[in-house]
């Protein structure tokens, strides 16, 4: 029978964070962590590290600085310059600029297949082992941590067990953690698009009356397209050709890049926001998508994610208890709550405002945007919180 202080279940872009912020205070303590993960690194199936590419925002890109593997993401990282905030059919907009909050870079765009390659690379495997290919099947409670079984016919025992296998947590279910769902009847659409114009670090977010669409620029002059419609009618267009997809991608987004030229392939993710009821029991912690999926449109859930993982490590490492206190991870909750909260809100929020077609609605989301462009304060609010750096006092 093995036994680890510390197992972590699912290598994806939040397990391998918290691995990355853990190991170095481990390794001082002598901790054994095992990451147990069902995809080899490279395989071209992986859920975190498929076309899709994540804005980190700058509040994460301290957090990987601090961690010491920043200069590794950065080299195919495109710093976002300016946010262009427009509704399609009004006359209103709104622009946020790196030069005016004073910072080198709104956020940064990477593609997810080179964020896992660097924090895959950057784990110390005298810290850190891998169970993979390897799936969790079923975990119990002992009264000292958590026996784990794995699809290999083999069992792990662990003083702490951390859930971060996604928003489809099986395991989550199968203890009986309850969530709160809100379905948003909506897809997001993601793909890679050439425009015949540079992008010059510009980011583009675009509310329409079908829904929000996003435009972020990455390395060589591509950009990667976040479109969010109706379930039916993404399905429409991911079926489309190039050239009529491309067609209608124009038509909504405009000539604000030139002419759009090429386009990658095409995939849907069905969105809904999730919570889990419970974050943490004793010898347990959840994380990542697990324990709250949100509405990329904002681009706020991995940003969230990553300062839960580093309080998470950053609780850990502090507390004199032993790995799997209660109290300990009880606290680590309780400190990250507002952060949540807030995030949590905001992006519903912005979903919701700029997803109806309510005249009211519409009217008042035409007045907020010219009013943040024309107020500071609810300009530079919009901006941290855009920025992941909202409920930060130190920043
Ligand atoms: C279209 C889209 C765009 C987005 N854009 C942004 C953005 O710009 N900025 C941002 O901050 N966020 C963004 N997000 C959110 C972000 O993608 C998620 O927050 C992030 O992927 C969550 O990572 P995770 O590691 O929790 O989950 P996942 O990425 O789902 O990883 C879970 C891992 O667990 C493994 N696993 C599953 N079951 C088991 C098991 N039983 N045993 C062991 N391992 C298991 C899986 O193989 C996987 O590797 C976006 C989301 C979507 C859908």
């Amino acid at each position: 029978m093995n036994r680890v202080n510390l197992a972590i279940i699912g290598g994806g872009l939040v397990g391998a964070s918290l691995a990355m912020a853990l190991q170095a205070g481990a390794k001082t303590r002598g901790w054994k962590i095992v990451l147990i993960e069902p995809f080899a690194p490279g395989d071209t199936y992986q859920p975190s590290y498929d076309a899709r590419s994540t804005a980190l925002s700058f509040g994460a890109r301290q957090i990987y600085q601090r961690l010491g593997v920043w200069q590794a993401i950065s080299r195919r990282a495109e710093p976002i310059k300016q946010i262009h905030v427009s509704d399609r059919g009004r006359f209103s907009t709104a622009r946020l600029s790196a030069m005016e909050e004073g910072v080198p870079a709104l956020g940064y765009v990477v593609e997810n297949a080179w964020l896992g390659q660097c924090l895959w690379q950057g784990l110390d495997p005298d810290v850190i082992s891998w169970r993979c290919p390897a799936e969790v099947t079923r975990m119990e409670p002992l009264t000292d941590g958590y026996r784990l079984m794995l699809n290999d016919e083999t069992t792990l025992d662990c003083d702490l067990a951390v859930l971060a296998d996604g928003g489809r947590s099986g395991l989550r279910e199968q203890l009986g953690i309850g969530i709160r769902k809100r379905p948003y009847n909506q897809s997001a659409l993601i793909a890679n698009i050439t425009p015949s114009e540079a992008h010059n670090g510009m980011a583009f977010e675009r509310f329409t009356d079908d829904g929000p669409m996003a435009l972020l620029p990455l390395p060589d002059n591509r950009c990667a397209l976040v479109w969010t419609r109706l379930g039916m009618d993404a399905q429409r267009l991911a079926a489309l050709d190039e050239r009529s997809f491309l067609s209608e991608l124009q038509g909504v987004f405009g000539y604000r890049l030139g002419t759009l030229k090429q386009v990658g392939a095409r995939h849907l993710y069905p969105l809904s926001l999730v919570e889990a009821e419970e974050q943490v029991r004793p010898h347990l912690a959840i994380l990542g998508n697990a324990a709250h999926s949100l509405h990329p449109i904002a681009g706020q859930g991995f940003n969230l994610s990553l300062r839960d993982a580093q309080a998470l490590a950053d609780a850990l490492l502090a507390s004199e208890q032993a790995l799997g206190d209660f109290a300990t991870l009880q606290a680590y909750r309780e400190g990250q709550r507002l952060d949540q909260n807030l995030t949590v809100g905001f992006s519903d929020q912005v979903t919701r405002l700029f997803g109806s077609t309510q005249p009211l609605v519409s009217l008042g989301r035409n007045l907020g945007l010219l009013g943040l462009d024309l107020l500071p304060p609810a300009k530079r609010w919009f901006a941290r919180q855009a920025m992941g750096l909202g409920t930060r006092p130190d920043v």
